[in-house]
Protein backbone atom coordinates (compact mmCIF):
# COMPACT_ATOMS: atom_id res chain seq x y z
CA UNK A 1 0.00 0.00 0.00
CA UNK A 2 1.45 3.29 -0.83
CA UNK A 3 1.36 6.18 1.97
CA UNK A 4 0.46 9.83 0.35
CA UNK A 5 -0.86 13.05 1.52
CA UNK A 6 -2.86 13.97 -0.95
CA UNK A 7 -4.97 11.54 -3.59
CA UNK A 8 -6.95 13.35 -6.22
CA UNK A 9 -9.56 10.80 -7.91
CA UNK A 10 -10.12 12.55 -11.65
CA UNK A 11 -8.70 14.14 -14.21
CA UNK A 12 -10.59 16.61 -15.75
CA UNK A 13 -9.92 20.76 -15.31
CA UNK A 14 -10.66 20.11 -12.01
CA UNK A 15 -8.45 17.32 -11.11
CA UNK A 16 -5.54 18.22 -13.17
CA UNK A 17 -5.71 21.97 -11.69
CA UNK A 18 -5.65 20.52 -8.03
CA UNK A 19 -2.84 18.59 -8.83
CA UNK A 20 -1.03 21.43 -10.31
CA UNK A 21 -1.32 23.27 -7.06
CA UNK A 22 -1.02 20.52 -4.74
CA UNK A 23 2.13 19.43 -6.46
CA UNK A 24 3.47 23.14 -6.16
CA UNK A 25 3.05 22.95 -2.47
CA UNK A 26 5.20 19.66 -2.16
CA UNK A 27 2.06 17.83 -1.27
CA UNK A 28 3.09 15.06 -4.21
CA UNK A 29 -0.29 14.09 -4.80
CA UNK A 30 -0.94 10.90 -6.57
CA UNK A 31 -3.78 11.36 -9.31
CA UNK A 32 -6.31 8.53 -10.67
CA UNK A 33 -7.01 9.55 -14.26
CA UNK A 34 -9.35 6.60 -15.01
CA UNK A 35 -9.46 4.29 -17.63
CA UNK A 36 -11.95 2.21 -18.46
CA UNK A 37 -14.47 4.90 -16.60
CA UNK A 38 -14.15 7.11 -19.88
CA UNK A 39 -11.45 9.26 -20.95
CA UNK A 40 -8.88 10.41 -19.31
CA UNK A 41 -8.62 14.49 -19.56
CA UNK A 42 -12.69 14.31 -18.62
CA UNK A 43 -16.01 16.03 -21.02
CA UNK A 44 -13.59 18.11 -23.13
CA UNK A 45 -12.00 14.82 -24.58
CA UNK A 46 -15.04 14.65 -27.02
CA UNK A 47 -15.00 18.33 -27.82
CA UNK A 48 -13.69 19.65 -30.57
CA UNK A 49 -12.42 23.32 -30.85
CA UNK A 50 -13.24 25.13 -27.23
CA UNK A 51 -13.66 28.62 -27.58
CA UNK A 52 -14.73 29.67 -24.41
CA UNK A 53 -11.44 28.92 -22.25
CA UNK A 54 -9.49 31.95 -21.22
CA UNK A 55 -6.04 32.49 -22.68
CA UNK A 56 -7.14 30.81 -25.85
CA UNK A 57 -8.19 34.25 -27.87
CA UNK A 58 -7.98 31.78 -31.26
CA UNK A 59 -9.44 28.81 -29.43
CA UNK A 60 -8.29 25.40 -28.35
CA UNK A 61 -9.17 21.45 -29.38
CA UNK A 62 -10.54 19.95 -25.91
CA UNK A 63 -8.26 16.95 -26.10
CA UNK A 64 -5.02 19.59 -26.63
CA UNK A 65 -6.54 21.26 -23.56
CA UNK A 66 -6.54 18.81 -21.21
CA UNK A 67 -3.19 17.35 -22.28
CA UNK A 68 -1.82 20.63 -21.64
CA UNK A 69 -3.54 20.73 -18.10
CA UNK A 70 -1.81 16.96 -17.96
CA UNK A 71 1.62 17.95 -18.83
CA UNK A 72 1.65 20.77 -16.41
CA UNK A 73 0.26 18.76 -13.75
CA UNK A 74 3.43 16.02 -13.98
CA UNK A 75 5.97 18.67 -14.67
CA UNK A 76 5.35 19.85 -10.87
CA UNK A 77 5.80 16.07 -9.57
CA UNK A 78 2.48 14.50 -9.74
CA UNK A 79 2.49 10.76 -10.10
CA UNK A 80 -0.68 10.10 -12.35
CA UNK A 81 -1.93 6.69 -12.53
CA UNK A 82 -4.00 5.06 -15.66
CA UNK A 83 -6.42 2.91 -13.21
CA UNK A 84 -10.06 3.44 -12.35
CA UNK A 85 -10.74 3.68 -8.94
CA UNK A 86 -12.96 1.34 -7.77
CA UNK A 87 -14.03 1.77 -4.18
CA UNK A 88 -12.62 4.50 -1.34
CA UNK A 89 -13.11 3.69 2.82
CA UNK A 90 -13.28 6.87 4.02
CA UNK A 91 -14.64 5.62 7.54
CA UNK A 92 -10.44 6.21 9.60
CA UNK A 93 -8.00 7.92 8.75
CA UNK A 94 -5.71 7.55 6.62
CA UNK A 95 -8.39 7.09 3.71
CA UNK A 96 -8.04 4.38 1.63
CA UNK A 97 -8.35 4.60 -1.99
CA UNK A 98 -8.52 1.35 -4.06
CA UNK A 99 -7.77 1.85 -7.56
CA UNK A 100 -7.62 -1.42 -9.95
CA UNK A 101 -4.33 -2.00 -9.25
CA UNK A 102 -2.80 0.07 -6.73
CA UNK A 103 -4.17 0.91 -3.28
CA UNK A 104 -2.98 4.12 -1.82
CA UNK A 105 -3.26 5.48 2.02
CA UNK A 106 -3.87 9.43 1.82
CA UNK A 107 -4.51 11.24 4.86
CA UNK A 108 -6.52 13.61 2.18
CA UNK A 109 -8.43 13.22 -0.43
CA UNK A 110 -9.87 15.37 -3.73
CA UNK A 111 -12.56 14.24 -5.58
CA UNK A 112 -13.15 15.51 -8.80
CA UNK A 113 -14.75 12.71 -10.82
CA UNK A 114 -17.44 15.09 -13.08
CA UNK A 115 -20.55 14.29 -14.05
CA UNK A 116 -21.57 12.57 -17.48
CA UNK A 117 -24.11 14.03 -19.36
CA UNK A 118 -27.24 11.40 -20.27
CA UNK A 119 -27.95 10.67 -23.93
CA UNK A 120 -30.47 8.42 -25.28
CA UNK A 121 -29.84 5.73 -27.28
CA UNK A 122 -31.68 7.09 -30.38
CA UNK A 123 -30.85 5.40 -33.93
CA UNK A 124 -27.64 7.66 -35.46
CA UNK A 125 -26.80 9.12 -31.70
CA UNK A 126 -23.90 6.26 -31.51
CA UNK A 127 -20.35 7.23 -31.11
CA UNK A 128 -19.83 5.06 -34.72
CA UNK A 129 -23.31 7.58 -36.06
CA UNK A 130 -23.59 11.16 -35.90
CA UNK A 131 -22.27 11.96 -31.94
CA UNK A 132 -20.24 14.40 -31.89
CA UNK A 133 -21.04 14.81 -35.93
CA UNK A 134 -24.11 17.06 -35.18
CA UNK A 135 -25.17 15.30 -31.61
CA UNK A 136 -23.41 16.35 -29.12
CA UNK A 137 -24.57 16.93 -25.10
CA UNK A 138 -23.24 20.96 -24.60
CA UNK A 139 -25.18 23.36 -26.44
CA UNK A 140 -22.41 25.98 -24.79
CA UNK A 141 -19.76 24.11 -25.80
CA UNK A 142 -20.26 23.17 -29.29
CA UNK A 143 -22.84 25.33 -30.16
CA UNK A 144 -20.79 28.09 -31.97
CA UNK A 145 -19.73 25.32 -34.59
CA UNK A 146 -20.21 26.31 -38.15
CA UNK A 147 -22.20 22.75 -39.37
CA UNK A 148 -24.89 24.38 -36.88
CA UNK A 149 -25.05 28.19 -38.21
CA UNK A 150 -28.31 28.91 -40.05
CA UNK A 151 -29.83 25.04 -39.83
CA UNK A 152 -32.78 23.94 -37.85
CA UNK A 153 -31.90 22.67 -34.60
CA UNK A 154 -33.65 20.24 -31.86
CA UNK A 155 -32.79 20.11 -28.03
CA UNK A 156 -34.02 17.03 -26.18
CA UNK A 157 -35.29 18.07 -22.73
CA UNK A 158 -37.90 19.90 -20.80
CA UNK A 159 -35.65 21.37 -17.76
CA UNK A 160 -33.80 24.62 -17.24
CA UNK A 161 -30.81 23.18 -19.25
CA UNK A 162 -32.88 22.29 -21.96
CA UNK A 163 -34.58 26.12 -22.35
CA UNK A 164 -30.80 27.86 -21.41
CA UNK A 165 -29.41 25.80 -24.27
CA UNK A 166 -32.12 26.44 -26.63
CA UNK A 167 -32.14 30.12 -26.23
CA UNK A 168 -28.22 30.15 -26.54
CA UNK A 169 -28.86 28.37 -30.19
CA UNK A 170 -31.04 30.91 -31.03
CA UNK A 171 -27.54 32.83 -32.09
CA UNK A 172 -26.40 30.31 -34.20
CA UNK A 173 -29.67 28.03 -35.65
CA UNK A 174 -32.46 29.24 -38.29
CA UNK A 175 -34.81 28.18 -35.64
CA UNK A 176 -34.40 26.34 -32.23
CA UNK A 177 -36.95 23.23 -31.40
CA UNK A 178 -37.14 21.87 -27.69
CA UNK A 179 -38.14 18.39 -28.19
CA UNK A 180 -40.14 17.08 -25.25
CA UNK A 181 -41.74 14.28 -24.12
CA UNK A 182 -44.34 15.36 -21.89
CA UNK A 183 -46.89 18.79 -22.57
CA UNK A 184 -45.60 21.02 -19.84
CA UNK A 185 -41.81 22.21 -19.44
CA UNK A 186 -39.79 21.08 -15.74
CA UNK A 187 -38.22 24.37 -15.99
CA UNK A 188 -38.58 26.87 -13.92
CA UNK A 189 -41.98 29.36 -14.51
CA UNK A 190 -39.20 32.02 -15.82
CA UNK A 191 -37.31 29.86 -17.72
CA UNK A 192 -39.72 28.14 -19.45
CA UNK A 193 -41.81 31.86 -20.36
CA UNK A 194 -38.63 32.97 -22.24
CA UNK A 195 -38.42 29.84 -24.31
CA UNK A 196 -42.33 30.07 -25.11
CA UNK A 197 -42.05 34.15 -26.29
CA UNK A 198 -39.12 33.66 -28.01
CA UNK A 199 -39.58 33.85 -31.26
CA UNK A 200 -37.12 31.43 -32.66
CA UNK A 201 -38.24 28.90 -30.48
CA UNK A 202 -40.59 26.52 -31.14
CA UNK A 203 -41.32 24.06 -28.47
CA UNK A 204 -42.91 19.89 -29.79
CA UNK A 205 -45.26 19.07 -27.09
CA UNK A 206 -45.54 15.30 -26.36
CA UNK A 207 -42.88 14.24 -28.52
CA UNK A 208 -39.70 12.56 -29.09
CA UNK A 209 -37.06 11.97 -32.05
CA UNK A 210 -36.99 8.47 -33.23
CA UNK A 211 -33.82 8.69 -35.74
CA UNK A 212 -31.03 10.83 -36.70
CA UNK A 213 -30.01 11.06 -40.12
CA UNK A 214 -27.09 12.72 -42.36
CA UNK A 215 -24.51 12.10 -44.32
CA UNK A 216 -21.13 13.39 -42.92
CA UNK A 217 -23.29 15.77 -40.74
CA UNK A 218 -26.89 15.62 -39.54
CA UNK A 219 -29.31 16.54 -41.77
CA UNK A 220 -32.99 15.16 -40.62
CA UNK A 221 -34.77 13.83 -37.49
CA UNK A 222 -37.50 11.72 -37.37
CA UNK A 223 -39.95 12.77 -34.80
CA UNK A 224 -42.22 11.13 -33.15
CA UNK A 225 -45.65 13.20 -31.51
CA UNK A 226 -46.44 10.58 -28.65
CA UNK A 227 -50.18 11.66 -27.87
CA UNK A 228 -51.22 11.43 -31.61
CA UNK A 229 -48.70 8.37 -32.66
CA UNK A 230 -47.91 10.09 -35.88
CA UNK A 231 -44.43 10.76 -37.50
CA UNK A 232 -42.62 13.71 -39.18
CA UNK A 233 -39.25 13.97 -40.95
CA UNK A 234 -37.55 17.41 -40.57
CA UNK A 235 -34.65 19.01 -41.65
CA UNK A 236 -31.75 19.40 -38.71
CA UNK A 237 -28.47 20.53 -38.40
CA UNK A 238 -28.05 19.19 -35.02
CA UNK A 239 -29.46 17.36 -32.13
CA UNK A 240 -28.48 18.41 -28.23
CA UNK A 241 -29.29 15.96 -25.43
CA UNK A 242 -30.20 18.43 -22.51
CA UNK A 243 -31.63 15.86 -20.57
CA UNK A 244 -29.78 16.27 -17.20
CA UNK A 245 -26.19 14.98 -16.36
CA UNK A 246 -24.94 12.38 -13.97
CA UNK A 247 -22.42 13.20 -10.95
CA UNK A 248 -19.37 10.07 -11.22
CA UNK A 249 -20.49 8.93 -7.30
CA UNK A 250 -20.94 5.27 -7.70
CA UNK A 251 -17.33 4.52 -6.11
CA UNK A 252 -18.21 6.70 -3.13
CA UNK A 253 -21.45 4.26 -1.84
CA UNK A 254 -23.01 7.05 -0.43
CA UNK A 255 -20.05 7.69 2.23
CA UNK A 256 -20.77 11.42 1.25
CA UNK A 257 -23.78 13.71 1.36
CA UNK A 258 -25.24 14.35 -1.86
CA UNK A 259 -28.56 15.96 -3.13
CA UNK A 260 -30.98 14.47 -4.35
CA UNK A 261 -29.74 14.18 -7.89
CA UNK A 262 -26.36 12.99 -6.07
CA UNK A 263 -24.23 15.51 -6.42
CA UNK A 264 -21.63 15.62 -3.55
CA UNK A 265 -22.60 18.61 -1.09
CA UNK A 266 -19.54 20.88 -0.27
CA UNK A 267 -19.84 23.78 2.73
CA UNK A 268 -20.61 26.95 0.76
CA UNK A 269 -17.57 28.87 -0.24
CA UNK A 270 -15.57 25.87 0.03
CA UNK A 271 -14.75 22.38 -1.42
CA UNK A 272 -15.17 20.61 2.23
CA UNK A 273 -17.09 17.50 2.03
CA UNK A 274 -19.16 16.01 4.81
CA UNK A 275 -16.30 14.28 5.33
CA UNK A 276 -13.32 15.72 7.50
CA UNK A 277 -10.18 15.90 4.80
CA UNK A 278 -12.31 14.86 1.72
CA UNK A 279 -13.23 18.11 -0.85
CA UNK A 280 -14.59 18.31 -3.79
CA UNK A 281 -13.99 19.90 -6.97
CA UNK A 282 -15.72 20.07 -10.79
CA UNK A 283 -18.89 19.28 -11.63
CA UNK A 284 -19.06 16.33 -9.23
CA UNK A 285 -20.27 18.89 -7.03
CA UNK A 286 -21.47 21.75 -9.74
CA UNK A 287 -24.94 21.20 -10.69
CA UNK A 288 -24.89 24.33 -11.25
CA UNK A 289 -22.18 26.13 -14.09
CA UNK A 290 -20.23 22.93 -14.91
CA UNK A 291 -17.81 24.78 -17.20
CA UNK A 292 -14.44 23.86 -17.70
CA UNK A 293 -13.28 26.87 -15.91
CA UNK A 294 -15.43 26.77 -13.23
CA UNK A 295 -13.93 23.18 -12.88
CA UNK A 296 -10.65 24.35 -13.25
CA UNK A 297 -11.18 27.37 -10.41
CA UNK A 298 -12.32 24.89 -7.95
CA UNK A 299 -10.13 22.25 -8.54
CA UNK A 300 -7.45 25.09 -7.45
CA UNK A 301 -9.98 25.93 -4.37
CA UNK A 302 -9.55 21.99 -3.37
CA UNK A 303 -6.06 22.04 -3.27
CA UNK A 304 -5.83 25.28 -1.21
CA UNK A 305 -8.29 23.75 1.60
CA UNK A 306 -6.48 20.32 1.22
CA UNK A 307 -3.57 22.44 2.18
CA UNK A 308 -4.76 23.86 4.88
CA UNK A 309 -6.07 20.97 6.56
CA UNK A 310 -3.01 18.79 6.44
CA UNK A 311 -0.98 21.66 7.25
CA UNK A 312 -3.60 22.25 10.53
CA UNK A 313 -3.52 18.57 11.13
CA UNK A 314 0.34 18.52 10.97
CA UNK A 315 0.26 21.33 13.85
CA UNK A 316 -2.00 18.91 15.68
CA UNK A 317 -0.54 15.56 15.59
P1 LIG B 1 -33.62 18.25 -15.19
O1 LIG B 1 -34.21 19.39 -14.48
O2 LIG B 1 -33.52 16.94 -14.51
O3 LIG B 1 -34.46 18.07 -16.53
C1 LIG B 1 -34.23 17.01 -17.38
C2 LIG B 1 -35.24 17.07 -18.49
O4 LIG B 1 -34.94 16.02 -19.41
C3 LIG B 1 -36.68 16.86 -18.01
O5 LIG B 1 -37.55 17.74 -18.65
C4 LIG B 1 -36.97 15.42 -18.40
O6 LIG B 1 -38.29 15.20 -18.78
C5 LIG B 1 -36.08 15.23 -19.62
N1 LIG B 1 -35.69 13.84 -19.73
C6 LIG B 1 -35.04 13.09 -18.81
N2 LIG B 1 -34.86 11.85 -19.26
C7 LIG B 1 -35.42 11.82 -20.49
C8 LIG B 1 -35.58 10.81 -21.46
N3 LIG B 1 -35.13 9.57 -21.25
N4 LIG B 1 -36.21 11.13 -22.62
C9 LIG B 1 -36.68 12.37 -22.83
N5 LIG B 1 -36.56 13.37 -21.96
C10 LIG B 1 -35.94 13.08 -20.80
O7 LIG B 1 -32.12 18.55 -15.72
P2 LIG B 1 -31.47 19.94 -16.15
O8 LIG B 1 -32.37 20.69 -17.01
O9 LIG B 1 -30.11 19.58 -16.64
O10 LIG B 1 -31.31 20.72 -14.78
C11 LIG B 1 -30.57 20.14 -13.70
C12 LIG B 1 -30.55 21.11 -12.52
O11 LIG B 1 -29.77 22.26 -12.86
C13 LIG B 1 -31.95 21.64 -12.19
O12 LIG B 1 -32.03 21.81 -10.80
C14 LIG B 1 -32.00 22.97 -12.88
O13 LIG B 1 -32.90 23.88 -12.28
C15 LIG B 1 -30.55 23.44 -12.76
N6 LIG B 1 -30.22 24.36 -13.87
C16 LIG B 1 -30.43 25.68 -13.65
C17 LIG B 1 -30.17 26.59 -14.66
C18 LIG B 1 -30.40 28.03 -14.43
O14 LIG B 1 -30.99 28.37 -13.41
N7 LIG B 1 -29.95 28.92 -15.30
C19 LIG B 1 -29.68 26.16 -15.89
C20 LIG B 1 -29.49 24.80 -16.09
C21 LIG B 1 -29.77 23.90 -15.06
P3 LIG B 1 -39.48 15.22 -17.71
O15 LIG B 1 -39.71 16.67 -17.40
O16 LIG B 1 -40.61 14.58 -18.42
O17 LIG B 1 -39.01 14.43 -16.54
Amino acid sequence: MEKKKLAIIGSGPAGYTAAIYAARANLFPVLFEGFMTGPSGGQLMTTTEVENYPGFPNGILGPELMMNFRSQSERFGTQILTEDVESVDLSKRPFVVKGTSTHVEAEAIIIATGATAKRLEIKGAGDKEFWQRGVTACAVCDGAAPIFRNKPLFVIGGGDSAVEEAIFLTKYGSRVFIVHRRDQLRASKIMAERAIKHPKIEILWNSVIEQISGDQVVRGVLLKNLQAEKFEEREAGGVFFAIGHQPNTQFLENQLKTNETGYILVKSGTTQTSCDGVFAAGDVQDPTYRQAVTAAGSGCMAALDAERWLSELEEIE
